[in-house]
């Protein structure tokens, strides 16, 4: 592979996990401007899924192609058959079809499906040593050392998209690991990043996924406002990166046009900048080692004339420093930390509780569990298994706050 011939990148296979969410429908963008720039046979697609957005994703598959669509929910399959008929396209429904449809032969597999619902799915691409193009966080953070062992025993390759990770993934020196001193994430700080206290008590889910700068899925806007965001990619790039936790830090940039820093022990500081838009990693992912054309935006610095940064108020967005005491504390802590945040922020969305009370029930939960003995997770199962506990007990939280 060399110069500008970039047929062995445009001819990679392509399964999108999750391909009608804010990723899914940036990564078939690129796809679309692949094809326009490289040629129509540009990322052949495998597969996509989707849960229950079932016209959109019968839309997309006429459109895009892939041998296989699948809805997760079950209830949809024959709508998504009746969709599809006479296009040749294969259909399946069912969580076990996504899995399925993850463990079918292709090169890249984009893991965009939200929560830790994409476990079981990127770990069968896993197994069969696919290129996991990583937007998913929940997994990582719900199952990281076993996550982080399978991918090394399986032969596979593991590119973070999410964006502060996939600029550490650039900016990284993977041969001078001991000279790393500190990896400084960005957090754009959420649209409550001026409020008090008081005031978040009374936020609105409207108001807490009208993000700044990026337009992403509800629940990661959400946790965007709380933080909990920044808190789970701490954990992330523990894990995607072996980093100690004490050289991960957090800084809040409102512009979000720097994504991470990274600081060396002769006192470099090498910093990733591009406009806040999913396109640039997801093209990146898609092609690396190579670069490729991507239909992002681009920066204007100036345009933008000042770029800020500030300390990030651990006090005020308290979800921030329980993340930071999973992370320190290991084990099943980060596990039970994501699936209390995802029930938290699910009653937020359904309005049965207060936006406060996400870090309420999350904290709530880990002390609940901590005097259970969180344990380390010998296996997925031990994963899943204290993933289903967590969400038990938070979900009883959550019943009990609103009462
Ligand atoms: P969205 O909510 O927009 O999309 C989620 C996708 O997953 C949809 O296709 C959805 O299908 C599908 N899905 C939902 N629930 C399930 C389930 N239980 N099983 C299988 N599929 C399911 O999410 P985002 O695109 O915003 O985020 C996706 C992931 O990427 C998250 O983990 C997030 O943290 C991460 N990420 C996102 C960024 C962004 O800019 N959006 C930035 C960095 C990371 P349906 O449409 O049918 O509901
Ligand atoms: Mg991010």
């Amino acid at each position: 592979m060399s110069g500008s011939d970039l047929s062995a990148v445009t001819s990679r296979r392509v399964t999108v996990l999750g391909s009608t969410g804010s990723i899914g429908v940036s990564t078939l963008e690129v796809i679309a401007h692949a094809r326009e720039t490289y040629g129509a046979d540009a990322f052949p697609l495998e597969a996509l899924t989707a849960q229950s957005s079932v016209e959109a994703l019968a839309e997309q598959a006429r459109r895009f192609k892939p041998k296989l669509a699948v809805i997760g929910d079950a209830s949809r399959g024959e709508q998504l058959k009746n969709l599809l008929s006479g296009t040749g396209i294969e259909t399946a429904s069912g969580y076990d079809a996504i899995v399925e449809a993850a463990s079918r032969p292709s090169d890249v597999v984009m893991v965009a499906i939200i929560g830790a619902a994409s476990l079981e799915p990127a770990l069968a691409a896993v197994k069969r040593g696919a290129t996991i193009a990583l937007a998913n966080k929940e997994c990582i953070v719900a199952a990281g050392d076993i996550f982080r062992r399978a991918v090394a025993e399986y032969g596979a390759t593991l590119i973070p998209v999410d964006s502060e990770h996939n600029a550490a993934f650039q900016l990284l020196n993977f041969d001078e690991t001991h000279a790393i001193e500190r990896v400084t994430l960005t957090a754009s700080g959420g649209p409550f990043r001026d409020w008090t206290s008081e005031r978040m008590a009374a936020a609105t889910p409207e108001q807490a996924v009208a993000h700044p700068n990026w337009s992403m899925g509800a629940k990661i806007s959400v946790d965007s406002a709380t933080l909990m965001n920044k808190g789970l990619e701490l954990i992330e790039a523990h894990f995607l990166f072996s980093l100690e936790p004490e050289k991960l830090a957090v800084l809040v940039h409102p512009q979000s046009i720097v994504h991470c820093l990274v600081t060396y022990t002769d006192g470099s500081t090498l910093a990733h900048l591009s406009a806040p838009d999913m396109r640039t990693p997801i093209a990146h992912a898609l092609a690396w080692p190579r670069r490729m054309s991507s239909p992002s935006r681009r920066l204007d610095l100036a345009m933008l004339n000042k770029l800020t940064f500030e300390a990030a108020d651990a006090r005020r967005f308290p979800c921030l420093g329980l993340a930071q005491d999973c992370l320190r504390t290991g084990g099943l802590a980060p596990t039970i930390l994501n699936a209390a945040n995802e029930v938290a922020v699910q009653a937020f969305l359904g309005r049965r509780i207060g936006f406060l009370d996400i870090a309420r029930v999350v904290e709530d939960t880990l002390s609940a569990r901590a005097s259970n003995g969180s344990g380390v997770p010998r296996d997925v199962e031990g994963v899943l298994d204290a993933d289903r506990q967590a969400r038990d007990l938070a979900g009883a939280i959550c019943r009990r706050v609103a009462a």
